[in-house]
């Protein structure tokens, strides 16, 4: 999809969905997620790499993805209140919609102070800050984790590239010997 008509779908289902409540979208540049939902800044995004593969229909299941998020809150995770918000605007879940799945096999959801979400297939090792929130290491932007609740809608754990390369480019892990790391 042209990146214009993609901030176009996005424009008229926030319109539909999320009128009034203050929600911008805007495009990203992540590499390992299809669209992410930003509660602390109410902005929805979706990934630029993700827009030059995808057709209409994946680009628009990766918006009400998001929608759902920003309609059932920060706390529902991927849980029944998410899903159920999901759904109701159109979110089919469809294992056809390869990229959002993917997104769905994220088995740990961090979160920073501010309420930024974060995915990782595996609990991060070492303390990671939000990169939203400060661009090098900072305590006070530490995300916390936890097991995302809703491993009923995702299937067996793919070992596929997708999962292995599961991470976030806007967090700022620390070195092993508590040096920061930009
Ligand atoms: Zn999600
Ligand atoms: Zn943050």
């Amino acid at each position: 999809m042209l990146a214009r008509d993609v901030t176009r779908m996005a424009e008229d289902l926030l319109a539909e969905h999320l009128a009034g409540r203050g929600w911008t979208f805007g495009l990203d540049r992540a590499v390992r997620r299809a669209g992410a939902c930003h509660h602390g800044d109410r902005r929805i995004t979706v990934s630029r790499h993700l827009v030059e593969r995808a057709d209409d229909d994946e680009v628009r299941q990766v918006l009400l993805h998001e929608i759902g998020h920003a309609l059932a809150g920060h706390r529902a995770a991927h849980g029944p209140r998410w899903r159920a918000r999901a759904a109701a605007i159109g979110y089919t879940g469809s294992r056809l919609h390869d990229r959002p799945i993917a997104e769905d096999r994220a088995t740990w959801v961090g979160s920073c102070p501010a309420g930024h979400e974060h995915r990782r297939f595996r609990r991060p090792a070492r303390e990671v800050s939000c990169g939203v929130c400060s661009r090098r290491f900072s305590r006070a932007s530490l995300i916390t984790w936890r097991r995302a609740p809703d491993d009923a809608l995702r299937g067996p754990a793919a070992a596929d590239g997708a999962a292995r390369a599961a991470g976030s480019a806007a967090e700022n892990p620390r070195s092993e010997r508590g040096q920061v790391t930009r």
